[in-house]
């Protein structure tokens, strides 16, 4: 099924507002194997909006238009639908009882503009909005749907997700089937080290697999179709399966996980806090391990300070005798925020630059140190380019380290 989407709105052309409700439309529609090749915005003009409706109609199964179904004279996306079709605009009955139930709850009355809201092309079917004044319209003709949605991307998100996809599946499941998907979330392991495990997996055609690298990590789609639901689920899970057996110990989660997320679980099952101690990081560390949902029961503080003098002098960690070399000192530092804030776990980043400089970029030797209740473990990296990128990946880095020592034991 193809599918084109239409977004109706001047500001989105002016860039007074961000397009928020292409993302979370077309994620919905990648996760149901609908492809789209085209997305249109156009201004609040109905000629242009109908113009582009019909042009959509010439080369997609599935048209889809976000906003101008407000009550006021630059709202036209009915009238430009009605005008594509050639059809009428007739008073709906359902349309006409969501747009009056959320005035009589309100208890304010409505206008006759409101009425408006309550027109739906001849043929076409109105959709709940149980948090706006606009109900959504369904209409089909011809082979092609067509659907109307509000703008606001409260009711967009609302009613994409509670009518569409399962209006939109039920559909799918008549022509090709069920299209369900499962990413698999995996770190410390390349894309091509990840490629050749999995080898003749990657050549699957139902379900798909489909690597995706990201910062620090690799995401692996799979994909599959089936008559009902329950089948791609099951597919999807003994392929699941089989790649868990070649790479288990890499996965640290699924769909919405998150790393910092998993090093929150892990602290969590094994009953143990954390403390971070961080100048070059500038709070990173600390935002990551202390805004995982959880994280209240394992991260317990965060030292930041510009540089290690002051982490001494006005963060009140106890440092007796600064060590000179970074080394020492990342690992002094994770040891000293562990001990002053009685936790399990100590961790710091210390970075210097690199003694021999050959190249015109600056390189950096980087340390990132943790004691876990004393025993010390230290990774080196040497690192050319921008300091701002480096802290970045310092901070991912030490979630996937924390991550696969706690998890399975792998030290740093
Ligand atoms: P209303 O009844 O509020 O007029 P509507 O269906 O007519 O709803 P629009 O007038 O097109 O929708 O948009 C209303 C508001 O919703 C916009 O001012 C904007 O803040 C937001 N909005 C519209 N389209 C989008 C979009 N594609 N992404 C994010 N926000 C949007
Ligand atoms: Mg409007």
């Amino acid at each position: 099924m193809i599918c084109e989407l239409i977004f109706t709105g001047t500001e989105l052309l002016l860039g007074q507002i961000l397009n928020t409700n292409a993302q979370v439309i077309e994620r919905e529609l990648s996760v149901l194997g609908i492809d789209v090749y085209y997305q249109i915005t156009v201004g609040d003009n109905l000629q242009r909006c109908a113009a582009a409706i019909k042009q959509a109609a010439g080369r997609a199964d599935l048209i889809i238009v976000s906003g101008g179904l407000g009550p006021t004279e630059d709202d036209i996306s009915r009238e430009a639908l009605a005008e594509a079709l050639q059809l009428e605009l007739l008073q709906d009955k359902k349309a006409l009882e969501v747009v009056k139930r959320f005035f009589d709850r309100r208890g304010i009355p409505y206008t006759t503009n409101n009425l408006k809201q309550a027109l739906v092309p001849e043929g076409g079917r109105a959709i709940d909005n149980p948090i706006g004044t606009a109900p959504g319209i369904i209409v089909e003709r011809a082979g092609k749907t067509y659907i109307l949605l509000p703008g606001p991307p409260l009711e967009f998100n609302m009613m994409v997700k509670e009518q569409i996809i399962p209006f939109l599946e039920s559909k799918l499941a008549g022509q090709v089937g069920v299209i369900k998907s499962r990413v698999l979330k995996f770190c410390g392991i390349g894309e091509s080290l990840l490629d050749e495990k999995l080898g003749d997996l990657l050549r699957s055609t139902n379900p798909t697999i489909a690597p995706t690298a990201k910062f620090s990590e690799v995401h692996l789609r799979i994909t599959a179709k089936a008559r009902q639901a329950s089948l791609a689920e099951k597919m999807i899970a003994s392929m699941e399966i089989r790649i868990t057996e070649r790479l288990g110990s890499y996965i640290f989660g699924v769909d919405n996980d998150t790393l910092p997320g998993a090093v929150t679980q892990v602290l969590r099952e094994q009953g143990k806090t954390i403390a971070v101690a961080e100048n070059f990081t500038g709070g990173q560390l600390s935002y990551k391990l202390s805004s995982a949902s959880g994280a209240e029961h394992t991260f317990v503080a965060g030292l930041i300070a510009g540089n290690y003098r002051q982490l001494q002098e006005k963060a009140y960690l106890q440092l007796s005798d600064i060590p000179q070399r970074a080394m020492e000192r990342a690992e002094h530092m994770a040891t000293m925020v562990r001990k002053q804030f009685s936790t399990d776990v100590g961790i710091a980043v210390a970075v210097e630059p690199a003694e021999v400089a050959r190249v015109t970029v600056a390189e950096y030797n980087l340390y990132i140190a943790a004691d876990f209740n004393g025993n010390l473990m230290l990774k080196k990296v040497l690192w050319s380019g921008e300091r701002e990128y480096m802290a970045r990946w310092a901070a991912t880095m030490v979630t996937v380290l924390l991550w696969r020592y706690l998890k399975h034991g792998i030290p740093f």
